[in-house]
């Protein structure tokens, strides 16, 4: 535990971490690893050390953009019923369960499956290729609020429970045999799930602004 000095005099905007909680200001430290700077006022964590660097952060976004592209084209299931059997896509799914009524779980299913883990990877992808080389990406302060407001909402595990769940009782109507798409979910999940354990609010030191 290294809980970070209090300001004194003049600093940069960059060398400065404001406490979320009680607006205490510090002057920023670098941390070594498993490192966590708590705010001595309140006790909140300021920051914590990044155990993957930006290069690596990257890597983890482009990975999971491949998966996401996998778990999206392959089946997530076969359906079988007296012989025929059907293969459906994620936005199959989507689709027969619009059409069967079930509108609001379409879109949930839509959102959390898609929309999310896209915006996710697409927008963090976006910051990180400029933080690659120290810059900050154009519109880079909405991107970064973009990234935290989207977090809470990315509940891909939670689908991926549903989904099983919905599998196995299908399973009583049809030969259900689960395709490559639910084990490239069950992997995005995984990376979706590291990427977001990281603390992106780091980025806000590692970058600096394009002297423009
Ligand atoms: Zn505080």
């Amino acid at each position: 535990m290294a809980a970070a000095s209090r300001l004194e005099g003049m600093q940069t905007a960059q060398d400065l971490i404001i406490c979320e909680h009680c607006d205490s200001v510090y002057r920023r430290r670098t941390l070594a690893r498993g490192d966590v700077a708590d705010c001595v006022v309140c006790g909140a964590v300021l920051e914590r050390h990044q155990w993957i660097g930006v290069e690596g952060q990257f890597a983890l976004v482009v990975t999971s953009a491949i998966v996401f592209l996998i778990a999206n084209l392959s089946p997530i299931v076969t359906l079988g019923l007296s012989g025929m059997s059907s293969a459906t896509t994620l936005w199959g799914a989507v689709i027969a369960m619009w059409r069967d009524g079930a509108q609001l779980v379409a879109f949930l299913t839509a959102m959390t499956l898609f929309f999310f883990p896209l915006s996710q990877i697409a927008i963090f992808g976006w910051v990180l290729w400029f933080a690659r080389s120290g810059r900050r990406a154009p519109g880079f302060a909405r991107a970064m609020w973009a990234l935290v407001s989207i977090k809470p909402w990315s509940m891909i595990e939670v689908f991926m429970l549903g989904t099983l769940v919905a599998v196995v009782k299908a399973h009583t109507y049809f030969d259900v045999v689960p395709g490559a798409g639910i084990w490239a979910f069950g992997v995005l999940t995984l990376l979706i799930t590291v990427f977001s354990s990281l603390d992106s609010r780091e980025l806000w030191t590692v970058t600096r602004e394009d002297p423009a």
